[in-house]
């Protein structure tokens, strides 16, 4: 009885904060026209591009819908594009996107073996933190993504990639560097690249987790 009050509630935060990002978005009345259930990632990236779920897309210059392998076995999921991504509409390109590439390649990979892209798909305004209206509204495109991709293991960079995939007030703290899942899917929780520039001593953990990660992908092969 008490989880089912507990994800009731959960609905109905959930569809709060989507109906909060209508409002937001201008939007005053609701119709039942869902979007149609995108067949493949370039109808999935359309949507995307066409989307006005929140106010993020009247300043957006690109969205950043993400790039990679299409049958990527590892995806890196983020927060949201900076300056950088908005400007060249590719994900992590700035100087955390730096070092994530180096941390791919130190897998021995490259980026076009992984598929990279981000829980919000426009760039909030001074980089400032996703609110919880714009993760609703977004998220049922990195849903369908990563549905599509089918990945074997999901690397969650920071914490509102954690509460997206996971649960709002997963305790990232505590769970960090240990296998979750998300719709059948391995979800390993870890820091966002932003988080090692400004604490390097975390980098040689972010490396140990990074090969397990790709041995498990390895592991699964079929
Ligand atoms: N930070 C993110 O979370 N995503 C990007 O694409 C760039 C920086």
């Amino acid at each position: 009885m008490e989880r089912i009050e507990k994800e009731l509630r959960k609905i109905i935060k959930s569809v709060k904060a989507y109906i909060e990002a209508e409002q937001l978005a201008g939007i005053e009345e609701f119709y039942s026209r869902p979007l149609p259930r995108p067949q493949g990632l370039q109808e999935l990236r359309q949507q995307v591009l066409e989307c006005r779920l929140c106010p993020l897309y009247k300043n957006r210059k690109n969205p950043v819908f993400g790039e990679g392998s299409p049958k990527a076995r590892l995806v890196f999921v983020g927060e949201a594009p900076g300056r950088e991504e908005d400007l060249r509409g590719k994900p992590f390109v700035g100087r955390a996107g730096e070092l994530l590439t180096k941390i791919i390649e130190a897998m021995g990979l490259k980026r076009r073996d992984v598929y990279i892209c981000n829980v919000l798909k426009c760039r909030p305004p001074q980089n400032r933190n996703p609110v919880p209206q714009e993760i609703a509204a977004c998220r049922n495109y990195l849903r369908r993504q990563l549905e599509l991709i089918n990945p074997k293991v999901i690397c969650s960079l920071g914490k509102f990639a954690c509460s997206a995939l996971l649960s709002e007030d997963f305790p990232i703290s505590r769970l960090r560097g240990t296998f979750q899942d998300f719709c059948g899917i391995k979800v390993m929780p870890t820091f966002h690249p932003a988080y090692l520039l400004r604490n390097p001593a975390a980098k040689a953990w972010f490396g140990k987790i990074c090969r397990r990660l790709w041995q498990s992908c390895k592991d699964e092969r079929t």
